[in-house]
């Protein structure tokens, strides 16, 4: 199931891809507050936009540093949070980015439906609960 979960995401991440960098212009690499390990933060080394916290780190892209002309300049090692956006799993939930242009004009309406199809219940307008039953 969750092979088959994963799939989905990544093909739902797929089908963004052209909206993005066509139509969206990169915005969430222009207004996102990303979290980043100490290791992706060596990415930004040098970067006032990195922030400090205890056991990791935030990234205020506003814009990012590695984004020229709407592309990532880091784009084969970009961290794990710029990967999985705008949608993502964690434990037992699938979250989607509520301010994400492209799934507010359903570019991956059709994702999102095979998700319900297996399980996945709208919580909110913008959360996928799984529902055990
Ligand atoms: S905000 Fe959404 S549609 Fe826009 S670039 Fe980011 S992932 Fe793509
Ligand atoms: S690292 Fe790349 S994908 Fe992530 S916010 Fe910066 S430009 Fe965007």
């Amino acid at each position: 199931m969750d092979e088959e979960v994963y799939s989905i995401l990544d093909e739902a991440r797929s089908a963004l891809g052209h909206y993005c960098m066509t139509e969206c212009n990169a915005y969430c690499c222009k207004k996102e507050a990303i979290t980043l390990t100490k290791k992706e933060a060596e990415l930004f080394k040098g970067s006032d936009q990195v922030v400090e916290k205890e056991d990791f780190q935030i990234l205020i892209a506003n814009p990012c540093p590695k984004l020229k002309d709407n592309k990532c300049t880091i784009y084969s090692k970009r961290p794990n949070a710029c990967r999985e956006f705008p949608i993502f799993k964690k434990d037992n939930e699938i979250f989607l980015a509520n301010l994400c242009p492209g799934i507010m004009n359903k570019k991956i309406y059709l994702q999102t439906r095979k998700l319900v199809e297996l399980g996945y219940k709208f919580k909110t307008d913008f959360i996928l609960v799984k529902i055990d039953n």
